[in-house]
């Protein structure tokens, strides 16, 4: 569903990105690591349609989609899960839920999200700004899914939470996958992404240069972690 092609990037006269070809198909989870300053945001940013300043292409759901805006990209069904997470602070949770525009018969009816996120029905009247980084991470996600989104971007979705959240986001993930979504998951946490991803690869200095099926992934994991410099 997600085809880059020879993708390469740049800030001014440095460039970012260099010719990162990369795919993600229907209800796969591809895994995407680096270390800090690799090029892994630059490269969100390019999918999403927030980098003009690039070369090659970019495919979503059969079209071309690199010089189509990003609000457009996002009706069509590609969904950003921030790592910021996005929250409107002023808003109860449910509020949150309410406002994602619908951009496919997917989306996920309030009662779904609800039974698969016990904690925010629990949390419905509560306002953004009182949410645990768990329940914030989970309203990010929530909010996503409440769009009927075909692939989803998630920024290190593990960043900074207890490891039993970190395994519920897991599961969410596999529930996800489940549905025939796509999932491109920016992942610093590889022992997290080896418990999700089918795939992975790993960018260095703006290029790809590891691409990895899971097992192969998991038989490298001490080689790739001393790449990554973790
Ligand atoms: P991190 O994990 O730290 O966010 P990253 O893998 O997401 O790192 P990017 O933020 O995409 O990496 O940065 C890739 C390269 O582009 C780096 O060399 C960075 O210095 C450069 N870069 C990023 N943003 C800008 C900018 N606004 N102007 C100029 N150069 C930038």
């Amino acid at each position: 569903m997600l085809e880059v092609t020879d993708l390469s990037a740049w800030y001014g006269q440095a460039q970012a990105l260099h010719k990162v070809d990369l795919r993600v198909g229907e209800g796969e989870v591809v895994a995407l690591a680096g270390r800090n300053g690799a090029g892994k945001t630059t490269l969100v940013r390019c999918l999403i349609g927030l980098h003009r300043q690039i070369d090659g292409g970019v495919r979503f759901l059969g079209r071309d989609v690199t010089r189509v805006p990003a609000h457009r990209r996002a009706r069509a069904g590609m969904g950003w899960v921030q790592d910021d997470r996005g929250i409107y602070a002023s808003l109860t949770v449910e509020e949150n839920l309410l406002l994602p525009p619908r951009v496919s018969d997917r989306a996920w009816p309030l009662g779904r999200v609800y039974e698969a996120f016990p904690v925010l029905a629990a949390r419905r009247k509560a306002p953004g700004t009182t949410l645990s980084g768990g329940e914030q991470q989970m309203l990010a996600i929530a909010r996503t899914l409440r769009t009927g989104a075909r692939l989803l971007l998630m920024d290190e979705p593990s960043e900074g939470l207890a490891p039993v959240i970190v395994a519920r986001i897991g599961e969410i993930i596999r529930e996800i996958k489940a549905t025939g979504a796509g999932v491109l998951l920016i992942e610093q946490n590889v022992k997290f992404a080896a418990t999700v991803a089918d795939r992975h690869y790993l960018l260095s200095q703006g290029r790809v240069v590891e691409s990895l099926d899971n097992d192969e992934f998991q038989r490298r994991e001490g080689d790739l972690l001393k790449h990554l410099g973790i």
